[in-house]
């Protein structure tokens, strides 16, 4: 509760701007996740490792927009070639050689990235990938993972919140509803599965596989903290998939070039067949894309007349606007190097190794993992490996640990246990230090 007073005192406002909000926009905020009591911090502007308010508190940023800001916040290179992009125009109508200097690097960085196509977000990235899989297979059935977040299209949000008692038995997920408005046809096409357990994606696919367009898995689940494929899991899948002719695509909106250069693919060594990906490619722009195998990708240009294909439809006023592909060419070319990996790796590492110091010492329960640039710690005693684990997970003392951090200045990873840190390319040892120090100074109390 102090530290709820705290927090109140410190961002009055934020409480005003958020109460005048809340009259003309639902919760007063644009992502229905952004909200939460007493009242979000309202950010001002942000640059390199730091975000301030309008209240004049700064805050490092280690949330940094769900890891869209790998680059950093307004990164002054990238600053620079889009505002250049702005005096050459933003909206051309017709295609523009921008598309090959966006494009080139993804089919550059992932092995199974033979073609792409560009979209405005991760959820559009993630929907044309199914739709392309649906078309190239000529079946309809999706097989998901349990818990796992895929954007906010009807599909997508049938699994992860409501209480696990509506959703049966772990051995025998069921499909449920996150949203009012989706059609009761939509689960009906979903199956879920187990993340981490192989059997699971069999079983569906020995009772369902001729009915089975493709299997949607993120390489490590970025929205359960950060759970990673145990040794073999992505591999089995790979091989199911081959062996009931499933298209496997990986939803890499979050780990794509962040994990790694060509993302979870790379790390894991494991290819799909189809990449959905947004994000970190756009170094904070609005652009998702999908891309994958030639023969599929194709697929979205089959019988070409006037601009209408027979195959998978992808249409979009925005798709690949300039501003967005000067963004991605000059993220993956210029500012992603190997330099930047080794960087944002090892300042991840030392965080991680830290907050594992720091909870041993206090005596706190913690789980802390952390891959490439990504990080997360959860209070319990007891490993996360699938959505069911989550109920080991106590909500509200992960919320008092967050609301306490940014009481002492650093956002420690987006507002929710399900999420998990970023370290940009901007952030230093010293911020990483001051994180800690912050994480010191609540540590004890956290444990009483
Ligand atoms: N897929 C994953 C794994 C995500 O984490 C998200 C967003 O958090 C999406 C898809 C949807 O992306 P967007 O919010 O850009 O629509």
């Amino acid at each position: 509760a102090r530290e709820y007073d705290r927090y109140t005192d410190r961002t009055p406002n934020s409480a005003d701007v958020a109460e005048t909000l809340r009259e003309i926009v639902p919760a007063g905020v644009c992502s229905t996740f952004r909200a939460y009591d007493p009242h979000p911090v309202h950010a001002e502007r942000a640059e390199g490792a730091s975000m301030f308010d309008v209240d004049g508190n700064e805050y490092l940023d280690f949330a940094l927009n769900n890891g869209t800001q790998l680059v950093g916040h307004a990164h002054p290179t990238l600053t620079d070639e889009v505002s250049d992009q702005l005096e050459d125009g933003t909206l051309y109508t017709r295609p523009s050689e921008l598309i090959g200097y966006a494009a080139q690097p993804l089919v550059d960085r992932w092995d199974a990235i033979e073609q792409v196509r560009f979209t405005n977000s991760g959820t559009e990235a993630v929907m044309h990938a199914t739709r392309l899989a649906r078309a190239y297979t000529g079946r309809e059935k999706l097989i998901r993972m349990e818990g796992a977040y895929h954007g906010a299209h009807d599909p997508a949000l049938v699994s992860k919140m409501p209480p696990v008692e509506q959703a049966g038995p772990a051995s025998d997920p069921r499909p449920v509803k996150e949203s009012q408005g989706i059609p009761d046809a939509v689960p009906e096409d979903v199956l879920l599965a187990q993340y981490n357990d192989p059997n699971s994606v069999e079983r569906l696919l020995r009772d369902h596989g001729s009915e089975v367009a493709a299997i949607l898995v993120e390489p490590a689940c970025l929205n359960l903290g950060l759970v990673e494929p145990e040794d073999g899991f992505l591999e089995s899948v790979r091989s199911l998939a081959d062996e009931y002719n499933v298209v496997l695509i990986f939803d890499e909106v979050k780990t794509g070039v962040k994990l790694a250069p060509g993302g979870g693919a790379e790390y894991y060594s494991v290819q799909p067949d189809l990449v959905a990906l947004a994000k970190a490619i756009g170094g904070g722009y609005p652009v998702g894309a999908f891309g994958g195998r030639r023969d599929i990708m194709e697929l979205v240009a089959a019988d070409l007349q006037e601009g209408v294909a027979t195959g998978a439809a992808h249409y979009g006023t925005y798709n690949g606007n300039p501003l967005a592909l000067r963004a991605v060419g000059v993220t993956l070319r210029e500012i992603l190097t190997a330099d930047a990996y080794d960087h944002v790796t090892g300042l991840a590492e030392m965080l991680a190794d830290g907050y594992r110091e720091i909870a041993a010492d206090a005596g706190l329960d913690a789980q802390v993992k952390h891959v490439g640039s990504q990080g997360m710690v959860h209070f319990t005693d007891e490993p996360i490996r699938t959505f069911r684990d989550w109920e080991h997970i106590d909500e509200q003392f992960h919320e008092a640990y967050w609301i306490s951090m940014l009481n002492r200045g650093v956002i420690p990873h987006p507002h929710d246990a399900s999420q998990q840190w970023t370290v940009s390319v901007q952030h230093t040892a010293e911020d990483v230090e001051a994180h800690l120090e912050a994480f010191a100074a609540i540590a004890d109390d956290l444990a009483a």
